[in-house]
């Protein structure tokens, strides 16, 4: 018997290499007059062209950065109000996209944003629409309704409908330009969504199938996109995989990897997807079982074990961190165990688990 479940995920998706062009017509199709492009320096003359071109565009905002911070959220807000901009394009990696969404959920809020980023209040049920165009492939942020924003070293994973992006235009051609490191650690961060929907306490049939196909395209597509960064079949099949992964951990969330990832990259400085990258293959031991040697098996990797050699393999390939060095502090054990995530794992995230696996990595 196929098990009950329930499927919601109202992002309108327009995938394939070239689709960028759609964007005005997406524009035109929300009835939108005026928007704000968000996006990162690298994308800039880009944005540029689109605001010569086509009146909608009001204006360019490009101030969200990496691990996109409260106070950047407040700048952007300000703009979509004084432009009365009606929409945003976010163009960019899970940072701009999650600040832009942030934003777009606050246009008629009332009061400061730092109520809604310490959740004081519930987001407002008018907001403007978000079409996101991620130029990385790995977090999923354009079909999710999650949101993670920092307050200096404080990280917040909010998770609200306010954030779903009213459309996802997922164009491949924008990841050519991703650094191997980037490549690298995004494309980890997909994997350990899909892995983490695999054996998440809350995975259905349907999730199942998105995160066993985005595994199966990242074991094939991963590396070759290291060796061959303009490779344009295995930078589709990249965001793809993003995609797939980002549609199956929207319904199940994420488990241990994710909320190891949040300690460590605080008290280690990694990027989100480097410090998902540390844990995973330790948890795909943990958290092995007939599924998860199915999926390694599909996936041309032969078993778990050669699904967990991978993972490594990438990491020493893009000079990924691999290690911790030192004794970790007490916080590491007790962050990552208290972690709301942590109890969507299979197997008991305990102290005893995470110190053995911590050590592991020594
Ligand atoms: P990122 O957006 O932080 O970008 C990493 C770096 O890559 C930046 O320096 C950026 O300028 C650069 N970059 C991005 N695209 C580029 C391109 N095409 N060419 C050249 N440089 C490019 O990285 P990310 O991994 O996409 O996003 C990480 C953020 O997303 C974290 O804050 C993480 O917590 C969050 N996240 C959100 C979700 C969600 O569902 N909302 C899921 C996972 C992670």
């Amino acid at each position: 018997m196929i098990p009950t479940f329930e499927a919601v995920n109202p992002v309108k998706i327009i995938f394939g290499s070239g689709t960028f062009a759609r964007l005005d017509s997406v524009l035109s199709e929300a009835a939108v007059r005026s928007t704000v492009i968000v996006t990162l320096p690298y994308f800039l003359s880009q944005a540029e062209e689109l605001l010569k071109k086509n009146k909608i565009y009001s204006g360019i905002f490009c101030g969200i950065r990496e691990n996109p911070q409260l106070a950047d959220t407040e700048k952007l807000i300000d703009q979509i109000r004084k432009s009365d901009a009606g929409a945003v394009v976010a163009i960019g990696g899970g940072s701009v996209i999650d600040g832009a969404k942030f934003a777009a959920a606050l246009k008629f809020a009332d009061g400061g944003a730092e109520d809604y980023f310490l959740r004081k209040k519930p987001f407002p049920a008018r907001r403007i629409p978000l079409i996101a165009v991620p130029t990385t492939a790995g977090t999923g942020s354009e079909v999710t309704q999650v949101s993670v924003i920092n307050r200096g070293k404080e990280k917040v994973t909010l998770n609200d409908p306010a954030f779903r992006p009213y459309a996802a235009i997922v164009d491949s051609l924008f990841t050519h330009s991703l650094p191997p490191k980037i490549t690298a650690i995004t494309g980890l961060d997909a994997l350990a969504h899909a892995l983490e929907s695999v054996w998440s306490k809350n995975r259905t049939p349907l999730t199942d199938l998105y995160a066993a196909e985005s595994a199966r395209l990242i074991a094939r597509h991963l590396e070759t996109v290291l060796n061959r960064p303009n490779d344009a079949d295995a930078r589709d099949g990249m965001s793809y995989a993003s995609l797939l992964a980002g549609l199956a951990f929207a319904v199940t969330k994420t488990a241990a990897v994710h909320a190891c990832s949040y300690p460590l990259a605080e008290l280690y400085g990694l990027p989100h997807g480097e410090a998902c990258a540390l844990t995973l293959s330790g948890f795909i031991k943990i958290n092995n079982d007939d599924r998860l040697e199915k999926i390694s098996r599909e996936a041309g990797l032969g078993s778990s074990a050669g699904l967990a050699e991978f993972v490594e393999k990438i990491k020493h390939k893009a000079g990924l961190t691999t290690s911790l060095s030192g004794a970790f502090p007490p916080s590491l054990i007790t962050d990552a165990e208290k972690h709301p995530l942590s109890a969507n794992n299979p197997v008991p995230v305990t102290a005893e688990l995470l110190i053995e696996l911590f050590n592991s990595l020594k």
